[in-house]
């Protein structure tokens, strides 16, 4: 039975018993900041679990997609294991208990094909319960009419279940099929995982838990009100059960990748194992491994993950990486994703047909990564491979911490990968060392960061005068002065301060404050501070705590106070300057979504007075075309005079309006959303000019890379983006005044000119040729003769080019006599430095005289060539005559 018939029979069969057919969600887990990916088919319905929202219906059944980072190591090494697979669930809230749960499992997936189940032998099915779970039991024996010998019960660690927080919690059951004694030894799911392959586990939410941070470990408060179920069946595993193959990288959703990877690399699959995964040959190991990511890279991309060096972006490149180095160590050093994407696509897109019609844009990023990828591998491992070498020569048994972060540091290349290469070669790595050496880079970095924001690392003190005067009131949304309370004053300790007196730079925090902290991207405001007995200049805001806004003053005059009335207003001008740029921002930010696709979403920006800095995710550089394409259109939108509005609501209903969120950025319930027109629409908590109008003029200035899959724009904002084009038009002036031509025409007179210059070079550099040639018959009939040999000598004219000197010694070795061993020296000198050009005759050649030798002789080893012509160079310009000293004393002695 394929596998997209097995999903279909599994809706199809809940939906006829009352279940909601509920879509999958992506695999970023993007509501939960503790969980990268989603990872069990329960994760979306959360909520409704806790209790926080109301569930749609009582049933639902859903095929989602999942991602276990965890089990990588298991891939290929088991029968069983993806990092990707798909988690086909049927889900009670409150509605059917344990008895309905097994009922509907054993029912699916024993009725016959024919009557639209799975058809699985019901005495070749087992099923675990949790120690002390009699009801579990007595539904299986009793109302299923399993034997007991084939109901086990297992401990906590296998069999109950909870998410690691207070809230629901219950024991489990697990059913098991029993693939034979050619997979693995007798005696049930306790001695042998593969030969009884778990395929289905039933979770029974029937009690609440209490707080622990262990995970066998935690009180249980008391049985729920209303108890749940949570099922989720391997849909891989169960078509590797029905499609008869051996493990789940055998399936007709992933066996044409591994078939084609084998045909690349010429292996046989499967030609050396057995049918047990514990007797796989280890290539076939690899060729698992490599269907496995490459249909796991397809699906993350899909959902729109793109690679980089953190977070899901980087289990990503892992992934991909570890694809690419597998199909190295099986031989093949051609392209392996341009090879094997479109065959996972092709596998992929009946059930997930976006994967087709998206795939220009998946297979750009995924190619891209591995030239980068390859590129890296080349430079690292000619490293990795010396310092293997020199760990070796010094009886060494392990790589130290060092090297292998200095090739992480210096040289991008992944630990991982470190770790795999040496050992292979036998080497152990200093994983501790490399560790200990991240984490001292990381807590540098941070410290730095920090340092540089606030003054100081330790927050300690800022969450005292948080928790002591609650959070502080933003109102510079509406109002760009007001009175006010001076809360606290900090040194750069973060200790308190009773007053602060003239000239010095302290920390400042008010009750209430119009100045807007440095935040998603947009500058901090300044602007001045009046109280009754000083006054101090603002020249930084930063919020190093949510709710707490820290203003960086210098006293300017008197002495403030805790406690001391105060008079807060902003630099306005600077303020305005900085908000224009902000729905610059937006504007750009949308118009790039308009031409390069939703997927170029913001990966960071600047706002500052009058100009702006936006990155973004985009697979490849950005055309100049498109660049004016974009300029244009948000300059009509400027025109337009579009209204930007500001206004909170839910994050549902922003989502629902289409607001652009930041992609893996964590939002509260409140979210706050900024609309330019009807154009843009996007959450913001940044300040923002009123109308489009008021923005004047953008320019877009430059585009560049900053890292693969990320571009960077820069734009100059109103008056600035007015200066910048004055200026331009200033130089432009000029030039049309110097060339004495139209300013439209002096493009065209500019590439004249460097035409003609580079004309005039080409002709100077024959003439200089000619000159030194010219000297060839002198050079040659003014040669001595040293021991029976005619040797000449010559240093060539200042700044002759290398071809020319070489050419100048053949010459003179041409208007030597034929039948008398000749050897020509020519010296020369360029840019500080000498070199040494020799040719022989065949005469000489004959007499065992050979030119490379001789160049070696003179540069000390240095330089090369052949026997009739050598050349080699390096050393300081006063040693040229030196060099022909030299040879001329190699001929002698
Ligand atoms: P195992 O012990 O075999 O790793 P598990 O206990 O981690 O499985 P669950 O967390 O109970 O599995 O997940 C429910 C179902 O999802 C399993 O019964 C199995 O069919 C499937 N499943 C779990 N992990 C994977 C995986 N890495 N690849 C494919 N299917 C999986
Ligand atoms: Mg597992």
């Amino acid at each position: 039975m394929r596998t997209a018939e097995i999903k279909r029979r599994f809706l199809a069969h809940f939906e006829a018993n009352g279940h909601l057919v509920v879509p999958s969600a992506p695999l970023p887990a993007i509501d939960d900041p503790n969980l990268l990916f989603v990872n069990a088919g329960m994760v979306q319905f959360v909520p409704y679990f806790l209790g926080q929202r109301t569930p749609p219906a009582a049933r639902a059944v859903s095929v989602q997609k999942c991602l276990r980072t965890p089990d990588i190591d298991e891939v290929g090494k088991t029968s069983r294991h993806g990092t990707f697979f798909q988690m086909n669930g049927n889900f009670s809230f409150g509605d059917y208990f344990k008895e309905g749960a097994i009922a509907l499992a054993w029912e699916l997936a024993t009725n016959p094909v024919a009557a639209g189940g799975y058809g699985l032998d019901g005495d070749r099915i087992w099923a675990t319960v949790y120690l002390d779970d009699d009801e579990a039991i007595d539904i299986w024996h009793k109302r299923i009419g399993l034997p007991l010998e084939r109901v086990v019960r297992r401990g906590k660690k296998d069999n109950f279940w909870s998410m690691g927080i207070p809230g629901p919690c219950g024991p489990c059951s697990e059913l098991y099929f029993d693939r034979g004694p050619e997979y693995g030894p007798d005696g049930g799911p306790e001695v042998d995982e593969d030969r009884y392959l778990e395929f289905w586990n039933l979770v029974f939410m029937q009690f609440a838990r209490g707080p622990g941070t262990d995970k066998e470990n935690y009180p249980i408060l008391g049985e729920l009100p209303a108890k749940n179920i949570d099922t989720g069946m391997g849909l891989e595993r169960m078509a590797s059960l029905l499609q008869g193959v051996d493990n789940l990288y055998e399936i007709d959703e992933v066996k044409p990748i591994l078939s084609h990877a084998a045909e690349l690399s010429g292996k046989r699959y499967g030609a050396q194992s057995g049918h047990a995964a514990t007797q796989s040959h280890p290539d076939d190991v690899r060729l698992r491994v490599i269907a496995d990511h490459v249909r796991t890279a397809l699906m993350l991309i899909g959902d729109g993950v793109t690679p980089g060096n953190e977070g899901r972006g980087y289990v990503l490149r892992r992934i991909m990486r570890r694809a690419i180095r597998a199909m190295r160590q099986l031989g093949w050093s051609g392209p392996v994703l341009p090879e094997l994407l479109p065959v996972a696509r092709d596998c992929m897109a009946p059930s997930y047909p976006e994967l087709a019609t998206e795939f220009d844009r998946i297979a750009q990023y995924a190619y891209g990564e591995e030239d980068a990828f390859v590129a890296t591998l080349k430079q690292g491992t000619t490293i990795l491979d010396t310092a293997i070498a020199d760990t070796r020569s010094a009886g060494g048994a392990t790589l130290t911490g060092e090297k292998a972060f200095q090739l992480h540091d210096t040289y991008g290349f992944p630990i991982d990968l470190t770790l795999e290469i040496a050992a292979e070669q036998g080497l152990g790595v200093d994983e501790e060392g490399f560790r200990r050496l991240m984490a001292e880079q990381r807590a540098r970095a941070k410290a730095d960061a920090q340092a540089r924001k606030t003054g100081h690392a330790d927050l300690s003190a800022f969450r005292t005068v948080l928790d002591t005067g609650g959070p502080v009131q933003f109102t510079g949304y509406v109002e760009v002065a007001r009175e006010t309370t001076v809360r606290a004053l900090l040194n750069r300790d973060g200790a308190p301060l009773d007053a602060a007196g003239e000239g010095e730079t302290v920390g400042l925090v008010l009750d209430v404050t119009p100045f807007y902290a440095e935040g998603g991207g947009q500058q901090p405001d300044t602007g001045v501070i009046t109280t009754g007995g000083g006054q101090v200049e603002v020249l930084d805001v930063q919020s190093p705590l949510p709710g707490l806004i820290v203003h960086t003053v210098k006293v300017t005059r008197g002495e403030v106070r805790p406690g001391d009335e105060a008079y807060a207003e902003i630099d306005v001008y600077r303020r305005r300057a900085i908000s224009r740029a902000h729905t610059a921002t937006h504007l750009v930010h949308q118009t790039m979504r308009n031409h390069l696709g939703e997927s170029a979403t913001q990966a960071g920006s600047l706002n500052a007075p009058g100009r702006l800095r936006f990155d973004f995710n985009t697979p490849g550089a950005v055309s100049p075309a498109v660049l004016h394409d974009v300029e244009q259109q948000v300059n009509e939108v400027l025109m337009s005079d579009l209204e930007v509005h500001a206004f909170v609501t839910s994050l549902a209903e922003a989502r629902r309006l289409g607001a652009v969120a930041l992609f893996g950025e964590k939002y509260g319930d409140e979210v706050r959303v900024v609309e330019v027109g009807d154009y843009a629409r996007e959450l913001c908590g940044g300040t923002h000019a009123a109308r489009s109008g008021q923005l004047g003029l953008v320019k877009v200035l430059h585009e560049s890379s900053i890292g693969s899959g990320v571009r960077r724009v820069e734009a100059l904002v109103g008056i600035d983006a007015f200066s910048f084009l004055a200026r331009e038009h200033v130089l432009v002036s000029r030039l049309a005044e110097l060339y004495r031509v139209p300013l439209d025409q002096v493009g065209e007179r500019v590439e004249q000119t460097v035409a003609q210059l580079r004309d005039a070079e080409r002709e100077l550099e024959k003439l200089r040729g000619q000159l030194v040639l010219g000297s060839v018959a002198g050079l040659a009939a003014g040669a001595k003769d040293v021991d029976g040999v005619a040797l000449v000598t010559t240093e060539a004219p200042e700044g002759t080019g290398g071809n020319d000197v070489r050419t100048l010694a053949q010459e003179i070795r041409g208007q030597l006599a034929g039948d008398r061993p000749g050897v020509v020296a020519v010296a020369a000198r360029a840019g500080g430095k000498a070199s040494l050009v020799v040719a022989v005759n065949s005469a000489a050649r004959e007499r065992g005289l050979d030119a490379a030798a001789l160049v070696k002789g003179a540069l000390s080893g240095r330089g090369g060539g052949s026997p009739e012509v050598a050349q080699g160079g390096g050393v300081p310009a006063d040693q040229a005559p030196a060099l022909l000293g030299a040879v001329e004393r190699a001929l002698t002695g």
